[in-house]
């Protein structure tokens, strides 16, 4: 007799998301006191104060209604908008043509895009710790290996080129690096990004740039990487899903800059991928045009100004925290929180330290294992302003209640 074979691929069971699988255990008391809250989701469209500038959704809704978007369109996205992205994303170094913009299904797709065409099992990326958990998994996925890099908190979270060295190998296909950073709220300065540049020439590795952020800085002004150089291969990843707080909408774009043309295998390749699962919804990438023309002057500078606000909130209140510690965060919608584990009595890692935190507070963060880091937590930027004020407070408190004596 035949039996059913039930046992999921090895594919499926090699794609693991970190934050899956350290926050499965923590949540939320739903007993509590008094009401509880969540800095951990880093979805902006929830909170009020980031809601979608309704220009966006018009533009959005006549284009469904206009009837164009309903059939499939080029694998690798419509024209029209593939050249708006290509002029706004031009630099003075670099004039991009419509066929360098690449439309995919999210940030997320034009990641696993940019992944499949370098990736044979057993390669491996360089990718940043703390960072976004999400390269760790689709690497699994490809049976490829994300080698991790540090970040060094107390240097403005810059790469440590010493990691990068003693990681590098001739399976290295990738550098990843993510400016702003989701989790750190880091944005890299020009001479870093040279200084980036200049270990990528060296070793000739191309970059993928994880720019979701791109432009949301509050402190110094983010700099594309792709703006710097004409020689190292830069694949950069773009999105609406941040830049115009709708991740629902599953937009994103794989922009390659390669002045001289080094990649036109990996050109090839991405067209191959995208004939699988093609292009993000018609209707929405055709709004790209008149979402870019229509977008106020001041639209992103309002979004980052309340960001900003709240983390100079966050910030002054860790100054008042014992055994916690961070860096004015400049970009992104994010902060990391070190913690000195060693000072407190009862936190082995950055996990127990979240558990007991929603145990006894009711305020729910990520911990920094989520983001393939230790000894830190993540907190989101987007609650209203009384909200975070009231966390902050709470968490002053349970820092200070296990503090040793
Ligand atoms: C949100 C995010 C993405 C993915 O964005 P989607 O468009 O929602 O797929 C990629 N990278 C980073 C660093 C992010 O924070």
């Amino acid at each position: 007799m035949a039996s059913w074979n039930l046992s999921s691929s090895q594919r499926a069971k090699d794609t693991i998301n970190p934050i899956r699988e350290t926050v499965a255990t923590i949540l939320l008391p739903t007993d509590f006191h008094l009401p509880t809250y969540s800095l951990a989701l880093g979805d902006p469209s929830v909170f009020p104060d980031f809601a979608v500038n309704p220009i966006f959704t018009r533009i959005a809704q006549e284009n469904l209604l206009s009837g164009t978007g309903n059939g499939y369109c080029l694998a690798a996205g419509p024209r029209p908008a593939r050249e708006a992205l290509a002029r706004q994303f031009s630099y003075e170094n670099i004039q991009l043509s419509w066929e360098d913009v690449i439309l995919d299904i999210g940030g997320s797709g034009a990641i696993h895009t940019a992944m499949q065409v370098f990736l044979n099992p057993g390669d491996n990326i360089l990718i940043p710790a703390p960072g976004f958990p999400l390269y760790k998994c689709m690497a699994g996925n490809l049976s490829a290996e994300a080698r991790l890099y540090s970040l060094r908190p107390d240097h403005g979270w810059e790469i440590d080129f010493n990691d990068l060295d003693r990681l590098v190998d001739e399976r290295t296909k990738l550098l990843v690096i993510i400016n702003p950073s989701n989790p750190c709220g880091s944005v890299f300065t020009k001479e870093h990004l040279l200084e980036i540049l200049d270990w990528a020439e060296r070793h000739k590795i191309c970059i993928l740039a994880d720019e979701v952020y791109t432009g949301m800085s509050y402190g110094k002004p983010h700099i594309p990487i792709g703006s710097l150089t004409d020689e190292v291969p830069v694949f950069t990843i773009g999105a609406m899903s941040k830049m115009y707080l709708v991740p629902g909408w599953r937009c994103g774009w794989l922009i390659v800059y390669d002045k001289h043309n080094k990649c036109a295998e990996f050109r090839d390749a991405i067209l191959k991928v995208k004939n699988m699962l093609l292009h993000p919804a018609p209707f929405i990438a055709n709004s790209i045009p008149a979402i870019i023309e229509q977008t106020p002057e001041n639209y992103m500078s309002e979004v980052m100004q309340k960001v900003k606000e709240r983390a100079e909130l966050v910030y002054q209140k860790i100054q008042e925290t014992p055994g916690l510690s961070m860096q004015m965060p400049e970009g992104a919608l994010y902060c990391m929180i070190s913690i000195d584990l060693e000072a407190f009595e009862d936190f082995g890692n950055s996990i127990i330290f979240a558990e007991k935190l929603a145990r006894e507070q009711g305020v729910l963060v990520l911990p920094g294992e989520s983001f393939m880091s230790h000894r830190a937590f993540r907190v989101v930027l987007c609650q209203s302003r009384a909200v975070l004020e009231e966390c902050m407070d709470r968490i002053k408190n349970f820092a200070a209640a296990h503090h040793k004596k």
